[in-house]
């Protein structure tokens, strides 16, 4: 087969890289005080390295895979802790080389001096990623998969950590799998009728191939619609407190977050920077602002306050309007309310205080008017925690972009390499469709789907240079 359409249909297994040969090690726990703190150790050397750092019974390199031995590590002559070594064989480990895990007692102070005894005993400092790396390198998890395990580990939402957790498990690599199975039988078959002319291996027609084509592109892109939700529930949305001061907004922010970390006075004007913390709205990651009131600012220190209200007003996803429901609206009110265009929320807050008797329909309307982009109106008390789940949903739903919410059926994408690449194939799917239908000759339409093709192997790794490997996993922490 001399095409260079078809070569390298079948990607070399990727070469192992000389840097395998170093035994890595590393703090696997974040470096702060716990019950337990990890050091991983893994490489050709990590039983060498673990005989030599811990004493048991009997000596690491000597017991079977996964078991666990209580007893000493040490630096030299010096005790340094009791803990439980992990230990697990080639190929049946994390990376897929021989590895030992120190679990040790979680202070960083200990956690530092065994990482420093293994570096003395023949371990190199791991570099970021590069536990995870070795377990792609040595076939145990594609690219994607990998990448799955820095979502799953920065994940902020239930919704993330299932989607992650589905990736690592292979979900999308098994959906990707199949559509490169299916591009690559169209490409065979547009070989053989490139090679046998003369009629000995029946043609596939071209309406056959543009709806074969079809399909893999509509697949291609029905995945790549989930990248909005995947996006969302992975960074969540910037929501900002905005309205005039004293109408309770750094009361919500407290009640939002079920903690008493903005300082709440009867004196007007009295927040005057941003508080910013993060919190679940209904599973959905927010992070929100409290600001300084919006209105002229009497002295340097307020004026600079609202400053930064703007600012982050102009940051932010969507505006949550507070007014006071006991407070008819004023003309202060209704300037703020036509601030900007923004998704916002209309929050009548001290529904406590208000008349009982008031018309709330009546009030919201009025509200309503005054916003361009009007779309929960919520009332609630700060003070007795009524209408504050009602105040989360509607959070929730102001933020999420039209559908953005729903759960489909498959994966969906986190990850904005993917998503890169997959609108690659399905630009090139939609390339090799047009070529087909308009009767351009097979090498063409070939071509396209080579490049659909490319595209989704770079996902799952195939073909993927070291410099592209090295930035993946220069993004993640050491020790992973
Ligand atoms: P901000 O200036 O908009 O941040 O307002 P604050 O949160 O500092 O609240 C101003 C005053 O209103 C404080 O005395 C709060 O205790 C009071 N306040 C806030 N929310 C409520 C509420 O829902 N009901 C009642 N009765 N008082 C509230």
């Amino acid at each position: 087969m001399t095409d260079p359409f078809f070569a390298s249909l079948n990607p070399e297994p990727r070469i192992l890289r000389a840097d395998l040969e170093d035994t890595i090690a590393a703090i696997a726990t974040p470096l702060g005080s716990g019950g337990l703190g990890v050091v991983r150790v893994s490489g050709p050397g990590a039983f060498s390295v673990g005989d030599k750092v811990f004493r048991s019974t009997t000596p690491l390199s000597e017991v079977p895979s996964h078991t666990l031995c209580r007893g000493i590590l040490r630096q030299g002559d010096e005790v340094l802790d009791d803990a439980v070594a992990a230990v697990f064989r080639a190929p049946r480990s994390y990376t897929g080389e021989d590895v030992v895990e120190f679990s040790c007692h979680g202070s960083p102070l200990l956690l530092r001096r065994v990482q420093a005894a293994c570096l003395q005993s023949g371990a190199r400092l791991a570099e970021p990623g590069e536990f995870t790396k070795r377990a792609f390198l040595n076939g145990k998890m594609d690219l994607a998969q990998a990448e799955a395990v820095a979502a799953l580990i920065a994940c902020r939402s239930e919704e993330s950590r299932r989607w992650a957790l589905d990736q690592l498990r292979g979900s999308l690599s098994a959906l990707l799998e199949s559509l490169r199975k299916r591009l690559l039988n169209l490409l065979a078959r547009l070989e053989a009728s490139l090679d046998f002319v003369d009629d000995e291996v029946p043609d596939l027609s071209r309406n056959e191939l543009s709806s074969a084509i079809g399909s893999l592109e509509k697949e291609t892109e029905s995945l790549l619609a989930t990248a909005p939700r995947g996006r969302l529930f992975r960074d969540g949305v910037r929501a900002v407190l905005a309205g005039r001061p004293n109408v309770g907004k750094s009361s919500l922010f407290n009640s939002l977050l079920d903690a008493d970390r903005a300082i709440v006075t009867e004196t007007a004007g009295t927040t005057r920077d941003t508080l910013e913390e993060s919190f679940l709205a209904d599973g959905l990651p927010v992070t929100l602002t409290d600001t300084a009131g919006l209105r002229e600012g009497r002295e340097p220190i307020e004026t600079e306050g609202i400053a930064r209200a703007r600012r982050a007003l102009i940051a932010s996803d969507v505006v949550v309007w507070v007014m006071d429901a006991s407070d008819p609206l004023t003309e202060e009110d209704r300037r703020a309310l036509a601030w900007g265009d923004k998704p916002a929320i209309i929050v009548f807050n001290k529904s406590d205080l208000a008349d009982p008797g008031i018309d709330r329909m009546a009030i919201e309307h009025r509200a309503r008017q005054s916003l361009s982009h009007p779309r929960g109106c919520v009332f609630v008390s700060a003070r007795t925690g009524e209408g504050m789940d009602g105040l989360r949903r509607a959070l929730a739903d102001t933020a999420s972009p039209a559908g953005g919410r729903e759960t489909g059926e498959g994966p969906t994408l986190l990850i904005e390499r993917h998503v890169a690449l997959l609108r690659e194939a399905a630009d090139a799917l939609a390339a090799a469709r047009q070529a087909s239908h308009s009767g351009e000759p097979d090498e063409c339409v070939a071509l396209d789907l080579r490049r659909a093709l490319d595209a989704l192997d770079r996902v799952t790794g195939r073909g993927v240079s070291d410099e592209v490997l090295d930035e993946i996993f220069s993004q993640f922490c050491i020790g992973k």
